[in-house]
């Protein structure tokens, strides 16, 4: 951002404290999480927080997740340039903004109209262009622009769903929050010639992903 930026002391030790220091190298994740504004992705009034060591309520029930968490994941993907990405639970925007630094295509599919509305705006004021929002369930995935090289899923399901599997390109990666309401493991799957390899990340947090191959019931659908 400009030189004018209020925040940029506060992203630069974010990154560096928070992030690096727990072992995220990747020097492009780094470099995207010290540029993108992240206190244009929290309610209004709540931008002090924007850099501190948690998540965030974004309203609807919905969170921001965690800065070390988002970069985990982010690092995880192993993105190039060219890469096709989807993301699953577009939340603020903040980890689409970020992809889109790193990869070349990036659909985010948000189920909540309200949710993915601010997020297109969050976006436009942070003047980031290279990300379409869409409104749908992303357990199913999205098949008019599949296969994708990189799928993130940033809500937590029992499994990982299976059309999101299907949706994967040979040698794509998909990171999502697997495992009970309560808590779940981060895993990895990489897609293969000869099946998928899983692979496990750690222990997280998520709120849940509603939808046709994630949570049902209990009045969500
Ligand atoms: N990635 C977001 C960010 O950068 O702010 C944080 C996402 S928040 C933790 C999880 C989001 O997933 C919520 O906005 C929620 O509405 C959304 N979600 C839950 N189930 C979904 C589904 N089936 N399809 C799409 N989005 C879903």
């Amino acid at each position: 951002m400009t030189e004018t930026d209020p925040y940029q002391r506060e992203r630069e030790e974010m990154v560096e404290c928070q992030i690096r220091a727990r072992g995220v190298r990747d020097e492009g994740v780094l470099a995207a999480m010290r540029k993108i504004p992240r206190h244009l992705f929290v309610p209004k009034g709540c931008e002090r927080a924007a850099y501190e060591d948690r998540p965030l309520p974004i309203g609807e029930g919905q969170t921001i997740s965690q800065p070390y968490i988002v970069a985990v994941m982010t690092e995880q993907l192993d993105l190039a340039p060219q890469d096709r990405v989807l993301e699953v639970g577009t939340g603020s925007g903040y980890q689409a903004a970020l992809l889109a630094e790193l990869a070349g295509t990036v659909i985010s599919i948000e189920r909540l109209r309200g949710v993915a509305e601010r997020a297109r705006e969050n976006l436009a004021r942070a003047g980031v262009t290279g990300v379409r929002v869409v409104v749908g369930d992303g357990t199913k995935g999205y098949p008019p622009e599949a296969p994708y090289n990189a799928i993130i899923v940033t809500a937590a399901s029992p499994a990982v769903p299976e059309p999101l599997i299907d949706q994967l390109a040979e040698g794509g990666r998909l990171i999502a929050p697997i495992g009970p309401r309560d808590c779940q493991d981060l895993v990895k799957l990489v897609r293969r010639r000869d099946g998928v390899e899983t692979i496990p990340l750690g222990g997280v947090c998520f709120v849940p992903l509603i939808g046709q191959f994630g949570w049902r019931g209990e009045g969500f659908l």
